[in-house]
């Protein structure tokens, strides 16, 4: 009988739970959820991270670092078509150089077009797994990953305007907890059907015309809260309504890029890689739709991200839509993130008042 591994994987927005349903109960691994994130994560991942290296590399090396501290064996590294494919094997030596001893499992290695690949690399570690078992387990974890996916758009349209403070987190906590016990795709379904009626049940008062954002850009720092400094909650805290296309369901599951290659012929003609065409895309889209504003996040050093800048300027002036845009490191500051926030927010809203009184 092979010992049980103990996996981990860095922190995700919240998408640690489906991932250690897929570890629990597809490939009979424990898993070990990183520390919450914090000041320590990054200033650990980025002591021993090359200087110029973007966030999410010094990030997740800040996650590994503690999840091995709290008795993690296995790393479970994720591939990209970045230099996210790189990443994998850049933690390994780190890790392997500060005299770490665990094991990896590097994605990058599998072909994504190939699910088959991915089983073999898991079977590296374990063994005895069972095909059936992992394909079942992954099914359902793609649902599960669906329904928190929905739920994450309902309350981001409405977070900003419920009567009773707090309503929208404390219920998206409790859900992340049920959802973190299921152990069926039936128990998913009617979880995630009950916790959306409870969802669409909580009292909201909105303006009739309030502010609209939409938020774009990289992949990792776009999803992950920590990362962009909490950005979506703060404006639904001033009382806008945060629109986000990007996340895993879209991005991985269903994501249509021969129809947005063809939505931004005008605009892109070729492909600047990882989320730079779906970056451009819904920027376009959130225009054309008379958003008030879009917020476009990125990292530090993210060349397809910073490859799109230009392109939503020109979006920015063909349509009149102001964009603010964050760029990410270590280093950045709560501070002047939220004066910068504050100053758009009061400039939408005067150009909206104008808009309406002109
Ligand atoms: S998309 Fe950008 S920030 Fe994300 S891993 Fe790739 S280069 Fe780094």
């Amino acid at each position: 009988m092979t010992k049980k591994r103990k996996v981990t994987f860095p922190h995700f927005g919240d998408y640690c739970v489906p991932i250690e349903y897929l570890m629990r109960q597809g490939l009979d691994m424990d898993y070990v959820t990183p520390p919450p994130m914090s000041k320590r994560t990054l200033e650990l991942g980025s002591k021993y991270s090359p200087d110029y290296v973007c966030a999410p590399f010094k990030i997740h090396l800040g996650c590994y670092i503690e999840a091995i501290e709290k008795g993690a064996d296995t790393l479970l590294q994720t591939g990209g078509v970045c230099r996210l494919g790189f990443y994998g094997e850049l933690h390994e030596q780190i890790l392997r150089d500060l005299g770490y001893q665990v094991d990896f499992i590097n994605l990058a290695m599998a072909n994504y077009s190939k699910p088959y690949t991915f089983y073999r690399e898991f079977k590296k570690i374990n063994p005895d797994l069972s095909l059936p078992k992992v394909s079942g387990a992954l099914l359902t974890t793609i649902r599960m990953v669906e329904s928190m996916d929905a739920a994450d758009d309902y309350i981001r349209r409405n977070i900003g305007f419920e009567q009773e403070e707090g309503a929208f987190d404390r219920l998206r906590a409790d859900f992340l907890n049920s959802l973190a016990l299921v152990e069926s795709q039936k128990e998913l379904r009617y979880l995630a059907g009950n916790y959306m009626k409870r969802f669409k049940a909580i009292p909201v008062l909105k303006p009739k015309r309030p502010l609209r954002v939409g938020v774009v850009g990289e992949y990792y720092s776009v999803m992950d809260p920590f990362s962009n400094h909490y950005i979506e909650r703060e404006m639904a805290k001033m009382g806008a309504v945060v629109a986000r296309w990007m996340n895993i369901s879209n991005s991985l599951f269903h994501y249509p890029k021969k129809e947005i290659q063809a939505r931004i012929r005008g605009y892109a003609r070729y492909n600047m890689g990882a989320t730079s065409m779906a970056t451009i895309e819904r920027a376009l889209r959130f225009a054309k739709k008379g958003y008030d504003g879009i917020i476009h996040i990125k990292s530090f050093g993210c060349t397809p991200e910073t490859d799109a800048m230009p392109v939503l300027q020109n979006i920015s002036a063909d349509y009149k839509i102001p964009i603010l845009y964050f760029s990410f490191d270590s280093q950045t500051a709560d501070a002047g993130i939220q004066t910068r926030l504050e100053a758009f927010y009061d400039m939408m809203t005067m150009r909206k008042g104008a808009a309406a009184t002109g």
